[in-house]
């Protein structure tokens, strides 16, 4: 396992959808074992592949509720309506409230590539949108009103003028050997 780069708000290929898995392989597994880490590393709650430069249909989450891999992930059903508190990994430090369903049922491929179904509902259902949503190349400001929006982006552009589109992602403490 590794950490990978983060990319950050401005990169492109977080604008791109991200490429059907044709394949659940050894290379699709060391990308999830690698977004795990990296979004643990970085105390996230999901990461998609887009986020760490792989324009490919690949993301995990991961809440105190559940924890797991999604390849190829579609929202089969959506219902209710459920407004929070929203940040991403790659526009670090912003915040804002999206309305989103509040429950959600997710069909994927697992890390083995078998397909499963999943229900969710609160953090992790908002996470599982939020991480598909990457995948799509959308991120949770596009979902801002549109002076929401352009507020938000002019302050992290200027708090993170210089900093450049790729972020790397610290361990999160020493680990024992
Ligand atoms: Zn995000």
């Amino acid at each position: 396992m590794a950490l990978r780069d983060l990319h950050l708000l401005g990169s492109p290929v977080l604008r791109q959808r991200g490429a059907e898995v044709a394949q659940v392989d050894a290379a699709v597994r060391r990308l999830i074992d690698d977004l795990f880490e990296t979004m643990d590393a970085a105390n996230g709650v999901g990461l998609a592949a887009n986020q760490v430069g792989v324009a490919t249909r690949v993301a995990v989450v991961g809440t105190e509720e559940d924890r797991f891999a999604m390849v190829n992930p579609v929202i089969v059903s959506a219902e209710g309506r459920d407004r929070a508190e929203e940040g991403c990994l790659s526009i670090p430090d912003a915040f804002g409230e999206v309305t989103r369903p509040g429950r959600v049922v997710l069909e994927a491929l697992d890390q083995n590539g078998a397909p499963f179904r999943r229900e969710a509902e609160g953090l992790l259902a908002r996470a599982i949108q939020h991480e598909i949503d990457h995948l799509d190349g959308i991120l949770f400001i596009d979902h801002l009103g549109a002076l929401k929006r352009q507020f938000l982006v002019a302050r992290w552009k200027r708090d993170h003028k210089g900093e450049g589109l790729i972020k790397t992602v610290k361990p999160e403490r020493a680990r024992p050997e």
